[in-house]
């Protein structure tokens, strides 16, 4: 039966395929495909792992003391009867042998399959063995992850959605469906096969939904309660523009979807035509087009897309997902380096890093002992709280500058002191560097305006940097009380709220009036529907993610900034700028 779910649209574009269903404690598990003549060895390594947790329960029940609770020994028993069920066994195969998932894929997917069964029990005993189940599987897990590590193809020899397309043994696209994603699993995703992703849960500007922008793959995220209503294998429509998902849709559902998806490949495809063109109006005002970044290696992309520069590498991505274990100042230099050199030349503005609210270290910091993360311990203050792993940043990135035109932003700034205090240990970064004749090159620093108070106090920050950048994602958040992540109160995270507009429009007026460099590098930045409005407020340098750049650069070519200007100042000043904007 075809049914809707609707959610919140966070990355543009339809993809169509079967469900992969992955719970969220699972993700870490690798998912790729492998070759059918793989097959065999993946079902033994299953098998090999699923033997050794029965041995090891096994030599438990062995040494059980005679005393034991009858209960421990009947959940043995209960482990031991799962671990041999045959639906267990044969769904993994037939994943493995259908679908060529590597082992662990097919493992948890059929833990997916066989924990709906049990959730669909009528037995209260029996529904509660879902959890048992799910514990002999993560015990398998993690045998497998200990025993000799299975050889993973490099992403660049894994089947891509393409090959895929062209494989008859699995010619279906895949659309990942969970509870929740962290920005940490959404960047494991990135060079993955699936289409499309939906998460219950995450509003539009949570990290999670801009990682997913950043694989320019359509998106879903606030879909509620999806995860439940979908099942494994289902057929599955992912609207990323109207922020919907179809679910088993009929024929003539498929074929007009199939139309729109193609409708949607020929804009690309027209639209990739702009890539040489130079972002200039039609009074002849340039526009820098900037690209946000999370990994060194998407300066590719940044290219391609005909960005002028990185203007927000985003460095948190490469501390995340490392249980702790956070890059030394050598690791973090090489990927700096790599972002510059493969930026060929153009500018790589870097911030330092920016972890704490809803872009945890890792899954076990995710809940955190914190009671209000957003306003806690993050970016800035993370850094200032601990100044030699700072140090390691600063000189790791002052380094990179000595192999091309790096800026240095500063994110959550609001005090003077904290202002003082980064700076001054931006000098020692330096003067350590000296001690040691290592080279560094020189670095334009900027701050985040991303806090009410830093737009406030402009004159203080416009002292001490070369340029602002406007965070507004947090900018908004914090002006309007909004969690972004949180789709409960999506509806209310207005960028056109006359309060944002108007700090957003003074940062860019004081900048202009003093001719310090200011770009917007949140979201609003690559919203096609802003474009105007922020070329009438002055803005002249945007970052986004390098999918959206060329939309963004329509506008501009369509744009004439004299006539923008009156506009936008009436829309300013009006009490209802959606209004106003026609939207
Ligand atoms: C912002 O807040 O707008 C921004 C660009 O930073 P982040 O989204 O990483 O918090
Ligand atoms: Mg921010």
């Amino acid at each position: 039966m075809t049914f809707s779910i609707h959610g919140l649209a966070v990355a543009r574009g339809i993809a169509i395929g079967r469900a992969v269903l992955i719970a969220s404690s699972r993700v870490d598990v690798a998912h790729y495909f492998i070759a059918p003549a793989q097959m065999e060895a993946e079902i033994d390594r299953v098998r090999v792992g699923r033997n050794a947790v029965v041995d090891e329960i096994h030599r438990l029940q062995h040494d059980m003391p005679k005393d034991a609770p009858h209960e421990l020994t009947a959940l043995l028993d209960v482990h031991l009867m799962l671990l041999q069920d045959e639906l267990l066994t044969t769904g993994v195969k037939h994943w493995i042998t259908e679908r060529l998932y590597n082992a662990e894929w097919a493992l948890t997917t059929q833990l997916e399959v066989i924990a709906r069964q049990f959730d669909e029990m009528e037995d209260e005993y029996l529904r509660e063995r879902k959890a048992d189940l799910e514990q002999v599987v993560e015990r398998i897990l993690r045998y497998m992850k200990g025993a000799a590590s299975p050889v993973v193809p490099p992403a660049s020899r894994r089947k891509t959605q393409q090959d895929l397309l062209l494989d008859d043994t699995v010619d279906v696209p895949l659309v990942l469906i969970a509870h929740d994603l962290s920005p940490a699993d959404m960047l494991q995703f990135k060079q993955s096969v699936f289409a499309g992703f939906v998460t219950d849960v995450g509003g539009k500007t949570s990290h999670t939904a801009i990682v997913a922008r950043s694989m320019d793959i359509p998106a879903v995220v606030g879909a509620r309660s999806a995860s439940q209503l979908v099942r494994q294998d289902d057929w599955v429509i992912v609207d990323g523009d109207a922020g919907v998902m179809i679910v088993d849709p009929s024929p003539i559902i498929l074929a007009e979807y199939g139309f729109k998806q193609r409708q949607g490949e020929l804009e690309r495809g027209r639209l990739s035509r702009l890539r040489h063109t130079p972002a200039v109006t039609l009074d002849g005002q340039k526009v820098e087009l900037l690209a946000n970044i999370e990994m060194p290696d998407d300066a590719s992309a940044a290219l391609k897309a005909g960005a002028v520069g990185v203007g927000l590498f985003r460095s948190e991505f490469l501390f995340m997902g490392r249980q702790g274990n956070l890059p030394g100042e050598e690791e973090q230099y090489q990927a700096y380096k790599r972002a510059v050199e493969g930026m060929e030349g153009l500018p790589v503005t870097i911030r330092t890093v920016d972890v704490g609210a809803d872009k945890p270290l890792d899954k076990t910091s995710r809940d955190g002992a914190h009671l209000n993360p957003a306003l806690g311990l993050r970016a800035i203050r993370w850094s200032l709280a601990d100044p030699a792993m700072f140090l390691n940043q600063l000189r790791a990135i002052l380094r990179a500058a000595a192999h091309g035109q790096v800026n240095l932003l500063i994110p959550m700034l609001a005090h003077g002191s904290e202002i003082r205090h980064t700076l001054a240990l931006i000098d020692h970064a330096r003067a350590e560097l000296d001690n040691k004749g290592v080279a560094y090159g020189p670095v334009r620093l900027g701050a985040m305006i991303e806090i009410p108070a830093a737009a406030l106090t402009l004159k203080l920050f416009l002292k001490y940097f070369d340029f602002l950048s406007i965070g507004t994602n947090d900018l908004i958040q914090y002006t309007l009380a909004i969690d972004r992540a949180d789709e409960s109160v999506a509806h209310l995270y207005d960028p056109l709220h006359p309060a944002v507009l108007r700090l957003v429009a003074d940062t860019i007026a004081e900048c202009n009036r003093q001719g310090k460099g200011v770009s917007v590098c949140g979201e609003m930045a690559g919203d096609v529907s802003l474009t105007r409005l922020l070329l009438g407020l002055g803005l002249r340098s945007f970052s986004m993610h390098p999918a959206q750049i060329l939309a963004v650069k329509q506008e501009v070519l369509r744009a004439d900034t004299g006539r923008l200007k009156t506009w936008a100042q009436l829309v300013l000043e009006s009490d209802e700028p959606a209004t106003a904007l026609g939207s």
